[in-house]
């Protein structure tokens, strides 16, 4: 028997990544009680994300399989461990692949969400005591990102979820897990954008919707939405984009002219392209223009910067959840949502089941939809 066998444990169903560049496999598999600090929680939704596809790809160099992917995830909990106090039975939860344990150096300062309290255990599939709660026929299977959202049930650390208001309907919480978050986040938290100030927004899908919809809620005057696709920039038009533009080689140009040559205030890239990346930074204002990374460059891409445009006051940085404290902050982004600030219905394009979630990816890969979501139909 696996370590996880001393432990009662459930049959579940999950999509297990057997082979990296292969689809996954819908299957049952056991789930471990939850041991001290964890919690079993019961999902309701999970969306399907670009982390999930990328890492079944093959193409993230840190990816391991067999596991259960999903990271998108939010429901309602079932059961706690022993010595947890920040959820209890009945709560809804959104789940957290960053967690905040709120004690350590990170987490004890404002400027950062990068909590390290479980980082090595989480890196390797494991929960914080370096084992697993998945498995499969007593063969050990492995947690993804500290989450393994898609499935009918996870076990999770207190400390990776976010408890929000019972009011939010769980499908429309799952985007608030990552993506959404992601953007929002990066405007209100990362970059701090100022109430009268301009944005641009470089690739309005799901994160850079979230950018948009962020800069809204911070009372930016211009907002611009760059993209190729004419579909995605009604929709930024729609989470409060003020202007729209077609991407292209000449966007920069076009920026500085829209701004008396001097550019933007607040630069947000959310494509992971890095030509798109140095097109944030150079048309980012002289003086105090403040370029945010929030897309993934691919394995071994360098992004271009000429130094003049950095001794001239221009700033880059990056951005990873938005900066977002997951605990504290996620449920503040969903009483947004509540007091009706953001149309998160409009952002959820296609509802699938778990044995679709092959076809979630086709989806995603044909950019059909802002995001898809996982529904696993509970009460
Ligand atoms: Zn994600
Ligand atoms: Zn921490």
């Amino acid at each position: 028997m696996a370590r996880t066998g001393r432990l009662r444990a459930m049959k579940i169903r999950a999509a297990v990544l057997e082979e990296f560049g292969q689809p996954l496999v819908v299957q049952e598999v056991d789930l471990a009680e939850p041991e001290a600090g964890e919690v079993l929680v019961r999902l309701e939704a999970c969306g399907v994300c670009h982390t999930d596809l990328y890492t079944a790809s093959g193409a993230d160099p840190t990816g391991y399989a067999p596991c259960v992917l999903g990271h998108e995830g939010a429901g309602v909990v079932e059961k706690i461990g022993v010595g947890v106090t920040m959820v209890k039975p009945g709560d809804h939860v959104i789940t957290l692949f960053a967690p905040e344990c709120g004690q350590c150096i990170h987490c004890r300062s404002s400027r950062t969400n990068r909590c390290i309290a479980i980082r090595e255990q989480q890196g390797r599939g494991y929960l914080p005591d370096g084992t697993a709660r998945l498995s499969r026929g007593g063969e050990e299977l492995r947690h993804f990102m500290g989450t393994s959202t898609f499935a009918e049930y996870t076990v999770m650390p207190e400390i990776a979820l976010a408890k929000v208001s019972p009011e939010a309907p769980l499908d429309g919480c799952a985007p608030f897990a990552c993506g959404l978050s992601t953007g929002i986040g990066a405007a209100l938290y990362t970059a701090q954008v100022e109430r009268g100030s301009t944005v641009a927004v470089f690739g309005c899908g799901l994160v850079g919707l979230g950018a948009v919809i962020g800069a809204r809620l911070a009372g930016a005057e211009r907002i611009i939405a760059i993209d190729l696709a004419e579909n995605r920039l009604k929709d930024a038009l729609h989470h409060g984009a003020t202007e729209t533009r077609v991407g292209g080689p000449d966007t920069v140009d076009w920026l500085k002219e829209q701004t008396d040559g001097y550019g933007i205030d607040y630069t947000f890239e959310a494509t992971g392209n890095v030509n798109v990346m140095r097109q944030a930074v150079e048309s980012a204002r002289e003086a105090w223009g403040l370029a945010t990374m929030c897309g993934v460059a691919g394995k071994g891409e360098l992004l271009e910067v000429i130094p003049r445009f950095l001794i001239t006051g221009r700033r880059v940085t990056g951005s990873s959840f938005g900066g977002v404290k997951g605990r504290t902050q996620v449920p503040l982004l969903v009483d947004h949502w509540l007091n009706g600030d953001i149309d998160v219905e409009a952002l959820l394009s296609h509802r699938i089941t778990l044995d679709e979630v092959n076809h979630g990816f086709e989806l995603m890969e044909q950019q059909d939809g802002i995001r898809s979501v996982i529904t696993f139909g509970g009460s």
